[in-house]
């Protein structure tokens, strides 16, 4: 990062414009948004500033240049036509320490301005560091049309309660909740909706009726984080894991996806690889507990959806029966992911009419399946963790009777950029993983519609 994002407070600071066109004065209008002292120096003032002047609200100086003119200065803005007078006007910053910004002239600024999203007293402040600010006013734009005009009146009001809150809960992480709820709550949604009398009515009821006790107990967060793609994370998976105080995630779980936890956030890796169990599965059941006992926020964040060969259900009985409060956010599953992204889709009116999730893990080198189920005709198998186990599955596929040429298709990394579509026969599986040295995470999927994944294939 080269450039440090901050706020300065100008409040009746002097702050000096050099320039008098309409580039100057739109700087000088901005400075006055933050009730700076503004003093303009330039031999000629055009209307803008003249104007201005008359009103009182900045002073104007007739005259060139001086290099003194800086000193006392909380910042200095050069915005000159004149190249020569802006390099002056750095120099004379820069030897007095004054922070400067010459406007078109990242070389020259010591600071530079970012594009800004006004919801006074909130402000959205977008900078690319220079490197585009057509890029920043787009994504300015964006954030003007994602945040609501209210957002400010939500700022003023919550200030104007902060005092009470504290004195109400004097422990930082009971306050926090407080907020998070009333932010995230039907008082907000008041706000919005431009019912303030209301809102306020009801933040006083909160204020009142709100337990320390209840903000203090913790709960446990379990979400699907989907098969890898950032983008595929639900809205719910977003919010909960903005607001967790400690994350445990495991390998299938993509880096762009603990990235999004709340940044504060203690991370805790508790991977399990398939023969190799990192934290012990009782070991991770008595953590979780004991962090939401100690009223901590848990993200157990898990690959795929939390219930699908996932343990998921494990991990929260424990849960229930300690008596600690939970939510499950389903995620997008490896299947679901995986055919999407290959164009494959799980179901058919042609071609398939039911779907089977199955796991190909082996138990002591065995496939323990419902056979005759799993060899139906119109039917489509999407088989987690058969990779490894691929040789008895194939054999066994074989044996059940399944068609040899029965089309399968392996999607290594599926939905990342790294994801790769093999595609073959139920006969040729074996090969496809030691030709290709196709490693997990890969779904295998078996059925009549791998044929369409050749005109499907979008990814
Ligand atoms: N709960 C998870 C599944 C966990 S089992 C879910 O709902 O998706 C782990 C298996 O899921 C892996 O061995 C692999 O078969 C499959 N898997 C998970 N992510 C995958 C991905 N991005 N691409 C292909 N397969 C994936």
């Amino acid at each position: 990062m080269r450039h440090f994002p901050v706020f300065l407070d100008l409040n009746k600071r002097r702050c000096l414009v050099v320039g008098g066109g309409e580039v100057a004065a739109r700087k000088v209008q901005q400075l006055l948004r933050s009730n700076a002292d503004v003093v303009v120096v330039a031999p000629r003032a055009g209307p803008d500033i003249q104007t201005l002047e008359q009103q009182g609200r900045v002073s104007h100086e007739a005259r060139e240049f001086r290099d003194k003119d800086v000193s006392g200065c909380a910042l200095v803005i050069a915005a000159t036509a004149d190249q020569q007078v802006n390099s002056r006007v750095a120099a004379a910053s820069k030897a007095g320490n004054v922070p400067v910004n010459v406007v078109d002239n990242p070389a020259l600024c010591s600071f530079i301005m970012p594009s800004v999203v006004d919801r006074d007293p909130v402000q959205i402040a977008v900078s690319t560091g220079g490197a585009s600010p057509v890029l920043a006013r787009l994504l300015r734009a964006k954030l003007e049309t994602l945040i609501p005009a209210t957002y400010g009146r939500l700022a003023t009001v919550v200030r104007e309660f902060r005092g009470r809150v504290k004195q109400r809960f004097p422990e930082f992480r009971q306050r926090r909740r407080f907020w998070e709820n009333v932010l995230q709550g039907p008082v907000a949604e008041m706000l919005f909706a431009g019912r303030e009398q209301a809102a306020i009515q009801a933040l006083e009821r909160e204020l009142e009726n709100a337990a320390p006790a209840d903000l203090k107990t913790g709960e446990v967060y379990l979400v699907g984080g989907g098969p890898g793609d950032p983008d595929l994370l639900t809205f719910r998976a977003l919010r909960l894991m903005q607001q967790a105080d400690v994350v445990l995630y495991d390998r299938l779980v993509s880096p762009a996806i603990v990235e999004l936890a709340r940044k504060e956030a203690q991370r805790i890796y508790v991977g399990k690889q398939s023969d190799v169990h990192t934290v012990p599965q009782s070991e991770l059941n008595e953590m979780m507990v004991k962090l939401a006992q100690q009223g901590k926020r848990v993200l157990r964040l898990k690959g795929g959806d939390p219930f699908i060969f996932g343990r998921g259900g494990e991990e929260i009985e424990e849960l229930a029966a300690a008596g600690i409060p939970f939510q499950v956010v389903p995620g997008i599953t490896a299947a679901a992911g995986c055919a999407s992204y290959a164009g494959i889709p799980l179901t058919h009116r042609d071609l398939a009419h039911s779907c089977l999730f199955v796991t190909g893990h082996l138990k002591d080198g065995r496939l323990d399946f419902n056979w005759p189920a799993l060899i139906q005709p119109k039917q489509t198998v999407a088989i987690y963790m058969g990779v490894k186990g691929v040789d008895v599955l194939q054999k066994s596929l074989l044996e059940q009777g399944m068609q040899p040429g029965m089309p399968a298709a392996i999607v290594q990394q599926g939905t990342t950029p790294d994801q790769r579509v093999y595609v073959g026969a139920v006969s040729t599986l074996t090969d496809l993983v030691a030709e290709n040295e196709i490693k997990p995470p890969s779904m295998i999927i078996i059925g009549e519609v791998v044929r369409l994944h050749d005109k499907l294939s979008w990814f």
